[in-house]
């Protein structure tokens, strides 16, 4: 209502500056993080590569966790979640090339990060199987309602979730 109430001139700076944001962000082509440029500020960050590399859905949940201000190592984005009932399988998802970096790169312990939801457990099975031959690999768990959003969980609930994080079986 209040954009409608705004002269046309407004309008249109306001929906072209919309525009230019879509076209220029892309996606990051290490992690898969938006972006503007060809790397994300995250992976061109140096000091973040500290062995600890946090797979995640999406870049919401990449920014739930960048805002706990906890976690200082990089990130995986999957795109999605493995959802047969959706028609999501592995192939659609950021898979093969994660499996590359943690192979690639010096990465010694891959968090996955995902809902704890159907989708995220049938993930996250599905990621430990992968990589547990390559790397340790653990899941955050503690203080996160089952269901819940990872992107809706506060600083402090996420912050223990990484800190509890448990080795998958
Ligand atoms: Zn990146």
């Amino acid at each position: 209502m209040h954009l409608l109430r705004q002269p046309e001139e407004k309008i249109r700076t306001f929906s072209n500056a919309l525009l230019n944001a879509r076209n220029q962000v892309g996606q990051c082509k290490k992690c898969f993080h938006l972006t503007a440029k060809e790397e994300c500020e995250i992976c061109s960050n140096h000091s973040r590569s500290n062995g600890l590399l946090c797979v995640v859905a999406d870049s919401k949940d990449l920014l739930a966790l960048e805002r706990t201000r906890e976690y200082k190592g990089v990130y995986h984005v999957l795109g999605g979640l493995i959802s047969p009932m959706d028609g999501i399988g592995p192939e659609l998802l950021n898979i093969s090339s994660l499996i590359k970096r943690v192979t690639d790169e010096e990465i010694n312990e891959v968090i996955l990060a995902l809902t704890p939801s159907v989708e995220g457990d049938t993930t996250s099975l599905y990621l430990g199987k992968l990589l547990k031959v390559f790397v340790k690999v653990t899941r955050i768990a503690y203080g996160l309602p089952v269901g819940s959003e990872l992107e809706y969980a506060d600083e402090v609930t996420l912050t223990r979730a990484l800190e509890g994080r448990r080795i998958l079986e």
